[in-house]
Parts: structure tokens; sequence; C-alpha cells
């Protein structure tokens, strides 16, 4: 089986904010087909493409996206070579929102100066070979996308991945734990909290259809950010309201992405948001990691002790405080250490004090006492008070 760790990211020293955008509407006003394939193979209108291509799903309870890809190869047949370059150019006439194409590098950089890493991503059910040919191919850490097989021709002949909205969400996964190679199983494995790479809470989905729920819905309970995107142009926010009353998104604004606008605004706000929410996550983290590797260093006997004397120290009435001594009767190896704390409590804390002289504490501490190598002040002030009369 191939070793896929070459194609793994690892945990970063610094936060990394992963931003994942659907294509189609998101980053474009049009669906990639339509920049001029559609119009190639001979189709006045793309509506009828698409709607040839629906009906096909439907008439033979097909995917709809292996229903698109089907139609563009066959309908190719006679008119256009179907292959990866022929993709690759109508690419380059693909037209996107305001402000797309310098936005990528402008949000890195914000994110470079407070000490995040902003990596962008694509998860689109269109075609990754069109998207490769963009202008702004070159600004993901990857596209997941639906693609062609092509022989040694080069030609199209079969599809080799289809991204289908559900299977979309597969590769917020893969971003999460930096296994990003589509085939790569360890996906499935079990992180442990500190080794992921990209939390959920520093996802944030940019996307503008129901296609898009699954992931918006996804990144939304678990913590990230799932923002909504409409035409600036026609302004129709009936989406957005919609995904916002299902609980889908946190957020919604115009594809605009020249600096200033809202999703700027919004997007910066949660970089900053990260930066500093990710100092406190560090600190958890190191916490986390001493206490483990404390309990890793003790018995599992020891701890018992230290929580047994621990309860001591924290029972707040009197039925606890005989409970709690008669558990530590059972024990009868206390280390000079663990003596010293149970004559501290014994001495200082009014709770146990107070009972000192009552059969069970009594006894419990005249025998700490007899073992004991050295009895310092506090084991000296309790041997007084349980020695006097009552
Ligand atoms: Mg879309």
């Amino acid at each position: 089986m191939k070793d896929y760790k070459d194609t793994r990211k690892h945990k970063e020293s610094r936060p990394v904010v992963a931003i994942c955008y659907d294509f189609d509407k998101t980053l474009t006003p049009d669906n990639m087909q339509e920049q001029g394939y559609i119009q190639a193979v001979g189709y006045e209108k793309s509506s009828e493409f698409w709607n040839e291509s629906n009906a096909l799903a439907e008439n033979n309870d097909m995917d709809q996206n292996l229903a698109y890809m089907y139609m563009m190869l066959t309908m190719a047949r006679g008119k256009v070579l179907f292959t990866k370059d022929t993709l690759r150019d109508k690419g380059k006439d693909i037209s996107f929102f305001p402000g797309v194409v310098e936005w990528f590098d402008r949000i890195r950089q914000y994110g470079e100066e407070r000490g995040v890493k902003v990596e962008h991503y694509i998860i689109s059910s269109g075609l990754k070979e069109m998207i490769e040919g963009t202008k702004v191919a070159d600004e993901f850490e990857n596209i997941y996308a639906s693609s062609f097989y092509y022989d040694e021709k080069g030609v199209a002949v079969w599809p080799a991945q289809v991204v289908n909205y559900t299977g979309k969400t597969q590769f917020l996964f893969r971003i999460e734990k930096g296994t990003l190679n589509i085939n790569d199983p360890s996906v499935n494995e079990s992180f442990d909290p500190d080794e992921v790479r990209v939390p959920f809470r520093n996802i944030i989905y940019i996307g503008d259809s129901d296609t898009d729920v699954p992931c918006m819905k996804l990144v939304t309970t678990n913590g990230g950010h799932s923002i909504a995107v409409y035409n600036p142009t026609t302004n129709d926010k009936t989406q957005a309201y919609k995904m916002m009353r299902e609980g889908r998104i946190k957020y919604y604004a115009p594809a605009d992405y020249s600096e200033g606008n809202e999703l700027d605004e919004i997007v910066k706000s949660i970089i900053d948001r990260t930066a500093a929410n990710e100092e406190l996550e560090r600190i958890y983290s190191d916490k986390r990691k001493e206490q483990r590797s404390v309990d890793e260093n003790q018995s599992k006997e020891d701890r018992a002790k230290a929580e047994m004397i621990l309860a001591l120290d924290n029972s707040r009435n009197y039925a606890t405080t005989h409970s709690v001594i008669a558990l530590l009767k059972s024990v009868s190896d206390w280390s000079q250490a663990e003596s010293d704390e149970l004559f501290r409590i014994g001495a200082e804390n009014s709770q146990v004090k107070g009972v000192l002289r009552d059969y069970d504490v009594k006894t419990f501490y005249q025998k700490l006492l007899n073992k004991a190598k050295s009895l310092n002040d506090n084991a000296k002030e309790i041997r007084k008070i349980i020695m006097e009369e009552k």
C-alpha cells in the first residue's frame, strides 16, 4: 500500500486557520461550465445543458455530478477535444467576483501579522481541471473537486473523482487532521486533540447554496465559522436568510472580496479572535500535558492515596470526614511526605481538628504518629490534642 506520509501536514507551532471555499457562485458569478464550455459544445443557453443533465440524473437514478460529467464528455464528441488541456484552457476564461484575485494573499498577510497561518482550500463539485486553469489556482493548498481519468492520449474517458454535496464533508476532516491526500486512509484514525492540525474552531467555510449545507452544518456545530455569500449585483439574500434560519451559518455577506467590505471584516475578525483564543488553548494544552506526565510517573496506588488526602482536606461535614477516615485506615504504607500532609490537615483544617478525639480519627492518627520517623510541629500538636482528657 502506498505510504502517504509525505503528503501529510503536521501541527504547526502557530495556529492555522483554514478557509474552505465552494467554487461556483461563491468565488465566481456563474457555474464554471457556463463560462465557455457549454457554448463550445453547441448549447445556446446553459440552462438547456443543465435541464438535460438533471433529467439524465433523475431518469436513471444517477448522481447529478456524474450526470453532468457524462454530458460534458459525450457532448464534446466531434466538437471539442476533451482533454485536460482543453478544460484548463476553459478555466482561464472564468471570471471572479470583485476582489477575489487579490484576496488570498491579502488575507494570508493579515494572518501572518497576527501570528496565524492562513491556508486556502477549494471544496467543489465542479471540475478540478477547470479550477486548475484559473489565475487563482496556485493560491490553494489543495483543490478538492470532481475530476476525470485520462487515457494515454490525454483524453478524458472516465470520472476519477466525484465530489457530491455530502461527500464534500470528508475533505473538512482531511484538512482538520492534515491527511490531505484523497486516498490517505489515516483520515479515519483518531488523533489526540493536541495533535489536530486545524481544529474545527479554526475552520472557515464559505459557500452559497444548499449543496454547501452539510459542510456548513458540520463546521458550525463543531465551533467553526460558516459564512454564506450572495451575489452582490442581485443582492438576493433569500438563500442566506434560509441558512441562517436553519442554523447552518453564523454570518452572511455579499460575495465582494475587496478590502474593507463586509466579508473582509468578518474574516479578519475571525482571524483576530483565533489569535487570542489559540493563546489560551496553548496554555490549556501545556497544563494538560503537565498533568498527564505527572499521572504517568505516579502509580495508581499513589494517585489513589493523593486523592484520599485531598478528600480529607476538602471534607465539609463530619459525616464525610468520618467516611474518608475509614478509607484512609485501609492504607498502611504512608510516605513521610504523605504523613506530613495528613498531619498538616489534622492540625490546620478545623473540620478535621474538631473530631481528632473521635475514636476512629484518633486511632488513625495514633497509628500514623507511631509509624512516623520524625514528628514535625503539626504532628506534635496532634499528639497533644489526642492525649488530652476529654
Ligand atoms: Mg456554489
